[in-house]
C-alpha cells in the first residue's frame, strides 16, 4: 500500500508510474483483479506489467487497472491523474482550471479535463433520503437581482447566471448535506423527494412550505422576518453555512456557472461538505478507491 504522510510525501513516491500503477490496483482490487468487461476473476499479466488478459473462455479481453474508471482513455500519466485528485480533493472550496493547471504544470485544456472527470465521481447516484432532523432552505444562486444595483446585477447577467436557478439545500443534523437545482419541481416536491416521512423538517415560513406538517413526523418553521433565528431545535444555521459554501466556490473560485451545469456544482460542494471531517489524506485514499465512475458516499463517510 503506498503510504505518505502529506502532499509532498505524497509527491515524491508518485515520481514513478509503476509505483502509481501499483498502488492504484491496490486501491481498486485489493489484490484480487478482475476484469471489467465481465467481471472474470484471476486475469494473468502479460509481459508488459501492466496488462492483464481475462481467463473467461468467452471474454479473453485485454485491460489494465484503469478501464472502467474516469482515467480511462487518457494520455495523462497516472502519476498527474493522482496528484491532481490529492489537489482537487484538498481544496475546501475547489479549484479552477487555471490554478490546477499552474499546480500540475499542464495545460489549461488538460487540466479543465481533469477536472471534469474528477467532478463525475463526486456525484452521488440514486442517494437515499434524509432523515431525522432536516434543516432545509432554498437559494438563488445569482443573488436577488431584484435587491442589486444595476452594475452587479449586469455582472450576474455576464456572467450567465441565471436569477431563476434556485437550488433547495438540505442538512440532516450531525449528518450529510445534499444542494439539488429545484427547477420545475415545486418546494414540497422537493422535500418529499429528499427527505423521509420519519424526519421532522425545518424550514423558514414560505408558503411553499405549508402543510408539510400532514406529511412529516413534525414541522418547524422559522421566522426570520422577525430576527427569530434560534428557538430550541427550530434553526435553520447549518443549511444556510452549507449554502455559503456554494457560494463561496461559484463566486470565489468557478466565477462563472450556467444554470445547465449548476447541479454539478452542487454536487461538488455536497462532496466537499460531507467529506470535511475526514483528514485529507483519507479523503484522497478514499476517493481513489471508487474511481469506478461514480462515488459512493456510503463507503466514503464511513471511516
Ligand atoms: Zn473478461
Amino acid at each position: 500500500m503506498l503510504e505518505f504522510k502529506n502532499y509532498k510525501e505524497l509527491m515524491s513516491k508518485l515520481s514513478d508510474e509503476k509505483v502509481c500503477r501499483e498502488a492504484m490496483e491496490q486501491w481498486r482490487w485489493d489484490g484480487e483483479p478482475f476484469c471489467p468487461h465481465c467481471n472474470g476473476t484471476k486475469p494473468y499479466k502479460l509481459k508488459d506489467g501492466k496488462t492483464y488478459r481475462c481467463r473467461e473462455k468467452t471474454c479473453r479481453k485485454d485491460f489494465t487497472v484503469t478501464v472502467g474508471t474516469v482515467f480511462e482513455n487518457s494520455k495523462i500519466p497516472l502519476s498527474t491523474w493522482m496528484a491532481a485528485m490529492f489537489v482537487i480533493t484538498a481544496h475546501k472550496k475547489g479549484i479552477s482550471s487555471l490554478q490546477l493547471a499552474r499546480d500540475l504544470g499542464c495545460t489549461q485544456k488538460t487540466a479543465w479535463f481533469i477536472l471534469h472527470r474528477i467532478r463525475y465521481i463526486m456525484d452521488e447516484p440514486n442517494p437515499e433520503p434524509l432523515d431525522n432532523i432536516v434543516e432545509l432552505d432554498e437559494t438563488y444562486t445569482g443573488g436577488k437581482f431584484a435587491n442589486m444595483n444595476r452594475a452587479r446585477r449586469k455582472k450576474y447577467q455576464d456572467l450567465g447566471i441565471d436569477n431563476k436557478t434556485a437550488v433547495m439545500g438540505f442538512v440532516e443534523r450531525e449528518g450529510k448535506g445534499r444542494l439539488t437545482v429545484i427547477g420545475d419541481n415545486t418546494f414540497k416536491d422537493m422535500v418529499r423527494k429528499n427527505v423521509k416521512k420519519e424526519a421532522i423538517v425545518i424550514t423558514d415560513q414560505h408558503t411553499g412550505y405549508k402543510g408539510l406538517d400532514a406529511e412529516y413526523a413534525a414541522h418547524l418553521s422559522v421566522n426570520h422576518s422577525v430576527m427569530q433565528f434560534r428557538d430550541g431545535i427550530a434553526y435553520t444555521n447549518s443549511v444556510e453555512g452549507f449554502f455559503s459554501c456554494l457560494k463561496r466556490s461559484i463566486i470565489g473560485i468557478y466565477h462563472q456557472v450556467s444554470a445547465k451545469h449548476l447541479q454539478q456544482y452542487c454536487n461538488e460542494t455536497s462532496y466537499r461538505y460531507n467529506t470535511r471531517k475526514i483528514t485529507d489524506k483519507d479523503r484522497f485514499t478514499q476517493t481513489m478507491c471508487n474511481v469506478e465512475g461514480r462515488l459512493k458516499y456510503k463507503n466514503l463517510i464511513k471511516s
